[in-house]
């Protein structure tokens, strides 16, 4: 079930929707990057699209993640995406773990970005309105 709670119609900053339980809204910023929110009311994931993301290569730019759970700073997670590059946060991480982690993020970003085709037509909806 898809409900709108929310459409900003002239300048589309801010849309929020309800999908699978979790908020998302998405909006650009001054460079053209875009980040999408998805909030499950507890913890906070972000995604950060490059300003090259257009609607045929959504799936093969580099994204930045970022989960404001205590597993992604704590876990690891936070460590792995800044030695690679893809941490979206003002803060950097390079101690890493004391224990070995098996993946890449936490499992609330794995579960966005695992089911992201259940939430691209709010990107795609974005960027068709953005030209
Ligand atoms: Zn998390």
């Amino acid at each position: 079930m898809i409900i709108i709670i929310e459409k900003a119609i002239k300048d589309l900053v801010v849309d929020k929707i309800e999908l699978d339980n979790k908020f998302i809204s998405i909006k650009e910023d001054e460079q053209g990057n875009i980040k999408m929110k998805f909030s499950t009311g507890k913890w906070n994931q972000y995604i950060k699209f490059p300003n090259k993301v257009d609607e045929k290569n959504i799936y093969k730019v580099d994204i930045e993640v970022y989960c404001d759970c205590p597993s992604y700073t704590f876990g690891g997670y936070k460590y792995l995406g800044t030695i690679n590059g893809y941490n979206f946060s003002e803060y950097e991480e390079h101690r890493p773990p004391k224990k070995s982690v098996d993946k890449y993020v936490c499992k609330h970003l794995e579960s966005i970005l695992g089911n992201f085709s259940n939430f691209v037509f709010i990107l795609r909806d974005f960027l068709k309105d953005r030209r």
